[in-house]
């Protein structure tokens, strides 16, 4: 079940701010208030939905398709698909998922190490 309360909900009411670095009808992108990396940007889609199963079981495919074509949009954006990037999402209680709204982590500007 989605929580109305967490963090990501509250930034898409405007109750908490953000920092935007590209939005649409159906997405948002703001930087990640504690950075893994010289470039580490969130994704979320503007709807209700808690992690990946939800997002590709429940969304319309209108969005999903919608939702990765925006991280394509970002990743020119911001000039890092020559030297590369790595995008993560984490689901659940094995993957490490802190807030239960699905998001993907754009990760570059320097050598992202191995995860272990
Ligand atoms: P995850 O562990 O995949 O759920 O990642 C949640 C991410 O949200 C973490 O990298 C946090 O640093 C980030 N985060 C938490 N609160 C905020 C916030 N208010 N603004 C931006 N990023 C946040």
């Amino acid at each position: 079940m989605y929580d109305e309360n967490n963090i990501f909900a509250k930034i898409l009411r405007n109750e908490i701010p953000c920092d935007i670095i590209y939005e649409d009808k159906f997405n948002l992108f703001f930087k990640d208030i504690n950075p893994q990396a010289k470039i580490h940007v969130l994704g979320i889609p503007k709807f209700k939905c808690v992690d990946f199963t939800d997002f590709v079981n429940n969304a319309e495919e209108e969005k999903i398709i919608s939702f990765f074509k925006s991280i394509k949009t970002v990743i020119n954006k911001l000039r890092i698909q020559n030297n590369g990037y790595r995008i993560i999402t984490n689901s659940g209680i094995d993957g490490g998922q802190e807030v239960p709204h699905y998001h993907i982590h754009i990760l570059a500007g320097e050598k992202i190490g191995r995860l272990r």
